[in-house]
């Protein structure tokens, strides 16, 4: 039986496991795809303290990874499919294997959220796009759609800059949310147009992304834009499908905790973007994940 198991590689995990294998506990993380979370679909990282340049997300989370394996974290690739909470125990099944441990952290994540439209779901990966950093050089002198108001809408708009012809912002009210830094750059930007009070109703087009039919919410006018690419930030929702409600969610399904990260099952802890909070980045994930490690320890010498 292990002592600790860390779902998910992320910022968070990263760190539980770093604090873990620093103290000498019988860990181990498991990760579905390749370690990093959605810091690795981040061009660049300006705002984690220690990098005053700014670092790329994938060059970041190398180097996290490479910090918590060399104090000898076994990081294992496996989905985990399941769980099961006992007092006793905790069981984790992976498609693999069942493995058993004392204590477990969640740092299972978040995905980006979907509009619901039509036209959404045939045209994903045919112009429909949740990640500039992977699609952004695809769309060189076109024009695409950016949808949201916040931090992502507004990194990834900027990203845009170096490839598109223009980035048509479309936005649901007519004041941003993304910190005001990101909102002076947008605006600087020439290649940024702004649509406000609006949102998006019908992505057309049959083999590839042509355009895009919104709605202004004040005056009820619909309008369309002729668009090859359609990118989407409207916020995020938990990878919380093998929680399935075994520990207590809020209404968004994202996992509740109290301050030592535990959630409502003894020797369960959760970290990172999969947990309720007001702020999800990486400064905060890494805080909550050294947290979740230092009294999942701690859980674990009261056990025995
Ligand atoms: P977010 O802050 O929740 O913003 C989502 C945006 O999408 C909001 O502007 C929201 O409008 C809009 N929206 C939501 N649902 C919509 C819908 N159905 N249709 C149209 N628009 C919709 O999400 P995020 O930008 O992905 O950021 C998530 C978290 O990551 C935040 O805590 C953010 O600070 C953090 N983050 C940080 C950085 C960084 O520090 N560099 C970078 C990226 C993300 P309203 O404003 O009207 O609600």
């Amino acid at each position: 039986m292990y002592d600790l198991i860390i779902i998910g590689a992320g910022p968070a995990g990263l760190t539980a496991g770093l604090y873990a294998a620093r103290g000498r506990i019988n860990a181990l993380l498991l990760e579905r795809f390749s370690p990093g979370g959605q810091v690795l679909t981040t061009d660049w990282v300006e705002n984690y303290p220690g990098f005053p340049e700014g670092i790329s997300g994938f060059e970041l989370m190398e180097k996290m990874k490479t910090q918590a394996e060399h104090f000898g974290l076994p990081i294992r690739m496996e989905e985990v499919i399941g769980l099961e909470l006992h007092p006793e125990k905790k069981v984790v099944i992976t498609h693999k294997e069942h493995l058993e441990a004392k204590a477990l952290i969640l740092t299972l994540g978040a995905t980006p959220k979907k509009l619901g439209i039509e036209g959404e779901e045939p045209l994903i990966g045919k112009g429909v796009s949740y990640c500039a950093t992977c699609d952004g050089p695809f769309y060189r002198e076109q024009e695409v759609a950016v949808i949201g108001g916040g931090d992502t809408a507004l990194e990834e708009a900027l990203f845009l800059t170096r490839f598109a012809g223009g980035i048509h912002l479309i936005h649901r009210r007519d004041r941003l949310r993304a910190v005001k830094l990101l909102q002076d750059r947008a605006m600087a930007e020439e290649k940024i147009e702004f649509i406000w009070d609006t949102v998006p109703i019908r992505i057309l087009g049959e083999s590839g992304v042509e355009g895009i039919e919104f709605k202004n919410v004040k005056t009820g006018e619909i309008s369309r834009k002729e668009v090859q690419g359609v990118f989407v930030f409207i916020g995020t929702q938990p990878n919380s499908n093998v929680i399935n409600g075994m520990v207590k969610q809020d209404e968004k399904g994202f996992v509740m905790t109290d301050e030592k990260m535990e959630t409502s099952i003894p020797g369960v802890f959760a970290a990172g973007d999969i947990r309720s909070k007001a702020l999800r980045q990486v400064s905060t994930a890494v805080g909550d994940g050294a947290n979740a490690a230092f009294f999942a320890e701690r859980f674990i010498e009261n056990m025995e």
